[in-house]
């Protein structure tokens, strides 16, 4: 298969960028991996048919530095750049940049990045295509007089969020009135010091909420939804382990929320892959559109698994200049499958990082199991950067088969010496409320609380 595009330079570090290499082999794409001087011996770096470096270890210094990736890029004569996820990936400046400079950016347009990545625009979009968003303020709060008139209509708990937020960072919790104000000054502050924006916008608390998001693909013209995925198991608001299909949402419901979507995508003209995230509130049956991510996911494979799509590759061939060659009704749901994060931290001592030499990796293969991983036996695993080390991703033909295949997969897995979240994993997978899909995004927050090895710090 031919697409507009002959060499790719690859943005982004880790598990990601392995993963983005494989795509574009497949397509004849020659790969260029930009690494800082810390990553010269991860996995991608091997794999790559070019590797430059742009800078020291801090992601600030290399990754996230805009003009040595340009620099790279230019020396590299490649002629397109996938940005993956975090880092550069919905920064619209540098997507404008790399168009400047004559390459292709794998993603949406630099204004479709700013108007649907920044999170208080997208609300706005959201509400203009008819999409239910959380209840909360049109657009940022400028004055303490506006956030006490939204959080007094919508009532409290409320949450402050950073426009530019991300990650799970940048969003508190505010229980009542007297908390506002202070609270305001410093997640403005905060959202400056972490995001470089000290925009703020303000929504209703949605308890015992679900987490579940919309993929979507689009060339501009055509747009199609690769049905839901659910992430409701979280710690600090961030994904720990993501299933497809929802475990449980009722049948019309997931048809309106994923036509929701397309309207959505489509009212912006979307080109690529892109996420619409959504809160479900089960009792109320209803959903509300939180925000979007204009680039690939962490979680995007299990969604491969059900749909046998090649997601990174549908996203460089609309970057060359594809139509799109999918049709809605041709996307079918097969089965179900499990994706759980490995990360480089210890559940036993409060998750803290445990970067280091990676001795030993064991996962096993077989049907209807994917491993995502940028690190092998003998690799060091350096503390700068995001601890994810790999998914495991398990698929069934149905979601007891996938928890089941899942359970099996994760017994035989070793990684070590230095404790993952592996272990957490092995109780999640036999836990009553994780087999019946009784979770909400507060859920393993409660369950960490509660279970005795994954409490208080042990030393
Ligand atoms: P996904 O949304 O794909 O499930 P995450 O929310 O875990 O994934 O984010 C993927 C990566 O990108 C993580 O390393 C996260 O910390 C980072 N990230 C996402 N958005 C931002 C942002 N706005 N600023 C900084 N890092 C971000
Ligand atoms: P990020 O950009 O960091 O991914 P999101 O807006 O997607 O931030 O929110 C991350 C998580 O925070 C959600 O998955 C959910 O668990 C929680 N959350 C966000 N908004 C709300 C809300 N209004 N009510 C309850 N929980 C929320
Ligand atoms: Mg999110």
């Amino acid at each position: 298969m031919s697409t507009g595009i002959s060499k790719l330079l690859i943005a982004n570090r880790g598990e990601i960028a392995v993963r983005i290499i494989r795509a574009a082999r497949e397509l004849g794409i020659a790969t260029v991996q930009v690494v800082s001087t810390a990553d010269h011996d991860m996995l991608a770096a091997r794999m790559a048919d070019q590797v430059i470096e742009i800078g020291p270890a801090p992601a600030t210094k290399s990754y996230l530095n805009v003009e040595r990736v340009l620099a790279a890029l230019a020396e590299s004569g490649a002629d397109a750049v996938h940005p993956g996820y975090g880092f550069l990936s919905e920064n619209a400046a540098f997507a404008r940049a790399v168009a400047a400079a004559g390459a292709v950016f794998v993603g949406p347009s630099p204004e479709t990045i700013e108007q649907m990545g920044d999170k208080a625009n997208a609300r706005l979009s959201a509400i203009k295509a008819g999409v239910p968003v959380v209840p909360g303020s049109d657009g940022r709060i400028e004055t303490i007089e506006v956030a006490f008139d939204v959080a007094a209509t919508i009532g409290y708990p409320v949450m402050i969020k950073a426009a530019a937020g991300g990650g799970g960072r940048g969003i508190r919790i505010v229980r009542s009135q007297e908390e506002l104000d202070q609270a305001l000054q410093a997640a403005r502050a905060e959202a400056l010091a972490g995001f470089g924006d000290g925009g703020v916008y303000i929504e209703a608390y949605i308890e015992n909420a679900r987490h579940i998001e919309v993929q979507i693909l689009g060339d501009g013209e055509t747009f199609v939804h690769l049905h839901e995925r659910e992430c409701s198991i979280q710690r600090r608001r961030q994904k720990v382990w993501e299933e497809a299909p929802a475990a449980m949402l009722p049948a019309d419901l997931r048809a309106e929320l994923c036509a929701s979507a397309v309207r959505l995508a489509a009212s912006v003209g979307y080109s690529g892959a892109g996420t619409l995230e959504y809160l479900y509130d089960a009792h109320r049956n209803a959903f509300y559109f939180i925000e979007m991510n204009t680039r690939i996911q962490v979680e995007h494979p299990v969604t491969e698994m059900i749909s046998g799509i090649d997601i990174v590759r549908e996203m460089l061939l609309i970057a060359g200049g594809a139509k799109l060659g999918l049709r809605q009704e041709d996307i079918r749901i097969n089965g179900h499958a499990i994706e759980i994060r490995i990360n480089a931290e210890d559940p036993s001592r409060s998750f803290f990082p445990s970067p280091g030499r990676i001795e030993e990796i064991v996962v096993p293969e077989g049907s209807g199991l994917r491993f995502d991983t940028g690190i092998y036996a003998g690799y060091t695993v350096p503390a700068f950067y995001d601890s994810l080390l790999g998914k495991l991703v398990a698929w069934g033909q149905d979601r007891p088969a996938a928890i089941e295949r899942l359970k099996q997969a994760l017994d035989a897995t070793f990684v070590g010496p230095k404790p993952t979240t592996l272990s957490l994993h092995r109780m999640l997978v036999r836990d009553p409320d994780v087999i019946s899909g009784a979770v909400s995004t507060q859920w393993l927050e409660d369950w960490i609380a509660r279970a005795p090895r994954f409490g208080q710090p042990t030393s």
